[in-house]
């Protein structure tokens, strides 16, 4: 325990100094990871500790409340983690919570498969298909453990050193955990990411090319606010395309979208706070 704390400490301290997990030269080196699973799930946990002490910033919606919402969230978890496709199906969380701000349009995944949805996206996207396709975008990121990659690659060598040696102050974790939750991937990751959704839903009867409508909704609509979404995952040139070339060259079947069925749970999602 004092280890994990010595190198999310130490994560802390280096961004405060560098203030960005950008890296410089198209992406990290595939592979190249000093965290151990457990890291990756202790880094997790640590984000979602800090998640639920601070309900003004992330108002979770409570499953004993939203029973119908939940339910139908796992469910499609479920056959996106039964695809036979997700690499670490086994050995993350894969827990989903809801967070209760229509104006934010966004979903994240922490280091060990802790998964968010703020309501903003679930009333954006139109079917169940297209939460699959978010929903697999978001797994692929932590199936790849693209954030501490991220990490490995920024400060692989200096944390090394530093974590026989962790003994930096406890009052950081709070900014390190704000950083994972605004974690920017790389490209070169939302690539990967795009093309993991793909590969999940591609074994299930969905449209494998799901993770596409939200991003055609962006851009039918004029893209002039850009949601929450891409400063937390950059837009890759030909995303949409992208998807479409993903779901041929792997030659995915399925078509299923759903739309009546996401509706439906969309309806029992709580009423609007505010209105914009
Ligand atoms: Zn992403």
């Amino acid at each position: 325990m004092m280890r994990k704390i010595g190198v999310v400490l130490l994560i802390g301290f280096t961004l405060l100094l560098d203030g960005c997990f950008g890296s410089k030269n198209g992406g990290p080196r595939k592979g190249f990871n000093v965290f151990s699973i457990e890291d990756d799930k202790q880094l997790g946990l640590q984000v979602v500790d800090q998640i639920a002490s601070d309900p003004n910033q992330y108002p979770l919606l409570d499953s004993a409340q939203y029973p119908g919402v939940y339910q139908y969230l796992y469910k499609v978890r479920d056959k996106i983690l039964n695809s036979g496709n997700v690499a670490r199906k086994d050995d993350f969380s894969w827990r989903i919570q809801v967070i209760n701000d229509d104006n934010t349009l966004n979903a994240f995944c922490t280091p060990g498969g802790y998964i968010y949805f703020y309501t903003g996206i679930l009333r954006y996207l139109e079917s169940e298909d297209q939460l699959a396709g978010v929903l697999g975008h978001e797994i692929g990121h932590a199936d790849l453990r693209h954030s501490t990659r991220q990490l490995s690659a920024s400060y692989g060598a200096q944390l090394a050193v530093q974590l026989l040696d962790g003994n930096l102050g406890a009052e950081l974790l709070a900014s390190i955990t704000a950083q994972l939750v605004g974690l920017k991937f790389s490209r070169n990751h939302e690539n990967e990411a795009d093309e993991r959704s793909v590969h999940y839903l591609c074994a299930t009867d969905y449209n494998a090319a799901g993770g596409a409508g939200f991003f055609e909704k962006i851009e039918a609509e004029g893209g002039e606010n850009p949601p929450q979404f891409l400063s937390t995952h950059p837009n890759p040139s030909n995303r949409i395309e992208k998807f479409y070339n993903y779901k041929v060259t792997k030659g995915c079947q399925g078509d299923s979208k759903y739309t009546a069925e996401y509706q439906q749970m969309v309806k029992q999602l709580p009423r609007q706070r505010t209105r914009k």
